[in-house]
């Protein structure tokens, strides 16, 4: 798909193609609706067989019943999906299949462990000085491989008054949480008036330093983002956003139209990216997506390896893909296009961030390391100077070549 920075509203081709052959009696106005894109996802089994050559794994998975996660996609991201070929990676993404029903040992439904980290319902209280603050179970878009998968879409977690001032009021009385992370689900599929009230509240609070919020709207829903919103965000400053992008495919003109709306409220806007077999698990795919990002305005932040969820061992890679990703990254493309690539640590022992090991070792008072050509080069060490410090067992010292 080719990618542009559009100047002003533009939708792309094969959008525009899409909804002229499913959603004709649709208007532009209706099209660049959010409430309309919510209204109109696609849900059952006969409409994906419609717009997509269904394979036997996903007609099988579409009419069983029993996922733990439902199934809906926005007619936006529909558009984006490849209709003859099951294996196109945004596809695999949000079009279930049988290998969802299988059970792996180390699964779990709530890998992190952030149910034993909630005092009060909605709220996910993990780290010191910052909470979760799950606003709804609702996501316009449902992604197969979601950590949340025991929670989203099950209207357990909603936007009800007197849920939101529960966990609004945990914060107030817990003067060590200084950043809110505003989550769910889509905290953005909640009323511009509703969202409003909540960062209200929250900045009301005097040691709430920095709110946060973790959406995937302007990959799935970009029409979200209008100009009425950003407008209320603004008054909220500081405030900071984490968009869930997935692969250079949904870098369309319509999502960088909502990214630079965002940031052109001063929102600084930071990616958060799974790492998924089959989806991007590969150096081009990634650098592709990281530099796309970047002319976004979208500093890539993290990319996670994909959790232990129960029902997504097709969308897990082994570490040492991630590890050789980051190295296909680091000097090969803009410092800027890195994102830190982190494990969450199961049972809810918080990310552990992981990189190629470009040390290689010691020699005398140097320390011997590698560069991302896989040259090696010595760099003198204070701590090491006139010291005894050897090279780590097993690794030769090399001159600088
Ligand atoms: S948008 Fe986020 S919360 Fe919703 S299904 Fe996707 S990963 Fe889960």
């Amino acid at each position: 798909m080719d990618f542009f920075i559009p100047r002003g509203e533009c939708i792309g081709e094969r959008t525009r193609a899409f909804r002229r052959a499913f959603f004709p009696e649709a208007s532009a106005a209706e099209w660049n609706d959010w409430h309309w894109q919510l209204r109109n996802r696609v849900r059952t089994f006969e409409q994906f067989d419609r717009m997509l050559a269904l394979s036997p794994a996903e007609r099988l998975a579409l009419q069983r019943d029993g996922s733990m996660l439902p199934v809906a996609v926005t007619p936006y991201y529909m558009s984006l999906l490849d209709p003859a070929n099951p294996q196109q990676p945004l596809r695999r993404t949000v079009v279930p299949t049988q290998a969802e029903h299988l059970r792996m040992p180390g699964e779990a439904d709530d890998p992190l462990g952030e149910d034993g980290h909630s005092p009060v319902q909605g709220i996910v209280h993990r780290y010191p000085d910052r909470v979760l603050f799950l606003v709804h179970d609702f996501c316009p878009t449902y992604c197969r491989y979601c950590t949340r998968s025991r929670l989203v879409g099950h209207g357990e977690y909603s936007p009800k008054q007197e849920q939101l001032e529960a966990r609004i009021d945990y914060i107030r009385r817990t003067p060590a949480v200084r950043d809110v992370l505003l989550s769910g689900g889509e905290p953005l599929s909640i009323a511009d008036d509703k969202l409003d009230w909540i960062l209200t509240e929250l900045r009301r609070i005097p040691h709430v330093e920095i709110v946060r919020i973790g959406t995937k709207s302007p990959a799935v829903m970009p029409q979200r983002i209008t100009p009425e919103l950003v407008k209320m965000l603004r008054k909220h400053h500081p405030l900071l956003m984490s968009i869930h992008f997935l692969h250079p495919d949904e870098c369309t003109p319509e999502s960088a139209t909502a990214c630079a709306r965002l940031a052109d409220a001063g929102i600084p806007l930071g990616s958060q990216t799974v790492l998924l077999k089959g989806v991007n698990d590969d150096v081009a795919t990634m650098k592709r997506l990281m530099q796309n990002l970047l002319m976004m305005r979208v500093r890539p932040y993290y990319l996670y390896q994909c959790d232990p969820i129960s029902g997504s061992s097709h969308f897990r890679t082994t570490v040492e893909k991630g590890l050789e990703i980051i190295q296909g990254l680091r000097g090969w493309t803009t410092g800027y296009g890195v994102p830190t690539y982190v494990i969450d640590a199961p049972g809810g022992g918080g990310k552990i961030p992981l990189q190629p090991d470009y040390l290689v070792g010691r020699e005398g008072g140097d320390v011997v390391l590698r560069n991302f050509e896989g040259r090696q080069y010595r760099y003198p060490d204070p701590r090491g100077r006139g010291g005894a410090a050897k090279l780590e067992k097993g690794r030769s010292p090399r001159r600088k070549s």
